[in-house]
């Protein structure tokens, strides 16, 4: 059987809670389908130190503020996904779990929507299912023929797992650093960047990231010269242990290997490092499988947009995937203006009779 719905949102983390938000001031019929089978999204996976970079002030959703969290300027994940749970009841958004969805479909009136459960015809759909889903490795040689452990930031929990072991750590962004900081008094721990570190100063944190994207946005809205967003600020939060490791001569970024054998990296200099195990903090994509069927995507794999709506399907709106769906909205703090917009283009879209 197939139920219908004006709109339909996949992923209920904090994207898809957002547009929920912004969907029920609005008052549009909607649902959100979640994969998980509880709320939180993404956040209820990350690895046990993990801390936000920026404060709970500066970390929260529409209409609701983040409480802070005792003892913790930066709160961690756990207390996001409480936030995330309370803030889905707090505005009894009608999140159905686990759904998992797999397919979007072009329809008659609107797109179908296929599901592990069933089908949902909408008459719109925002996709809202994140990155952590999708980690990306690098291609580096011999990848396949190291005989050690390999994981990505996705796999990684706790230091612990790794005491005493020589571990290689690949990554330059802010989850390499993190791991780096976590493992680098529980094990022998080589840090491999592509290029050197670059860390924000000590007295700034994810706020800085917002405002950047946010002066970009206004510069880009009104014709200004693009003033470059985050990418000038550099790509390392200094929070207190990354800050604590670094200052403690921690955390030494050494050029990427060139290769990796059965036993470990090859550098640069041609020597070599046996290790236990790599941890490959190298990114994700977008969570974007499920739009196959609709045939949007371009060369690089992202759906083109305009702010978040598919140029090409204008019934389906992107969410909270990076810049290229709103300035800052792979953030907490960023994702509701975003949200907000997408609400209000398919509040007139369904309004007109093009859907
Ligand atoms: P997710 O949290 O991944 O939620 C997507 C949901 O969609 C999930 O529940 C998933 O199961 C579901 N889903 C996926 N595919 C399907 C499908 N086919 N059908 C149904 N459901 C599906 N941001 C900050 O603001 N501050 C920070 O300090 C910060 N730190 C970060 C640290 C790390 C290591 C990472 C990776 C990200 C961090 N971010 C931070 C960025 C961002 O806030 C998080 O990535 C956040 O989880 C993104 O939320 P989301 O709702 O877009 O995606």
């Amino acid at each position: 059987m197939t139920q219908s719905v004006s709109v339909v949102v996949i992923g209920g983390g904090q994207a898809g809670l957002a547009a929920g938000y912004h969907l029920r001031r609005l008052g549009i019929e909607f649902v959100i389908l979640d994969a998980q089978a509880a709320p939180g999204g993404a956040w209820q996976h990350a690895w046990d130190s993990l801390h936000l970079f920026s404060p709970a002030t500066f970390s929260s959703l529409p209409g609701r503020p983040m409480p802070h969290q005792s003892g913790e300027v930066y709160p961690d994940a756990q207390h996001v996904v409480g936030y995330l749970t309370d803030y889905e009841k707090r505005y009894e958004l009608p999140v159905i779990r686990p759904v998992q969805v797999h397919s979007v479909h072009p329809a008659v009136a609107g797109l179908r929507v296929e599901t592990d459960t069933g089908t949902w015809h909408a008459q719109a759909v925002i996709s809202a299912t994140g990155t952590w889903w999708r980690p990306f490795l690098p291609a580096v040689p011999g990848r396949d023929v190291f005989r050690g452990r390999q994981l990505h930031t996705v796999d990684y929990r706790s230091p612990q797992d790794f005491s005493g072991q020589r571990v290689i750590v690949v990554g330059g962004g802010n989850s390499g650093a993190q791991i780096a900081a976590d493992l680098a008094e529980h094990a022998d721990l080589t840090w491999a960047t592509a290029r050197p570190p670059r860390y924000l100063a000590d007295d700034i944190d994810g706020r800085a990231l917002f405002d950047a994207a946010t002066a970009r946005r206004r510069a880009l809205e009104t014709g200004g010269a693009d003033t470059g967003g985050v990418a000038g600020l550099g790509d390392i939060v200094a929070v207190p242990p990354v800050r604590a490791a670094r200052d403690a001569g921690l955390l030494q970024a050494m050029p990427m290997f060139t290769r990796l054998t059965e036993a470990g990296p090859i550098w640069p200099d041609g020597s070599r490092t046996p290790a236990a195990a790599i941890i490959w903090a190298t990114g994700f994509r977008p969570t974007l499988a499920h739009l196959a069927p609709l045939r949007l995507r371009d060369r690089d794999g992202r759906v083109p947009t305009v702010g978040t709506r598919a140029i090409d399907e204008p019934r389906l709106h992107l969410l909270g995937y990076g810049d290229w769906t709103g300035p800052a909205s792979a953030t907490l703090i960023g994702v509701g203006r975003p949200a907000r917009d997408a609400a209000r283009d398919l509040s007139a879209l369904l309004r007109s009779k093009d859907c």
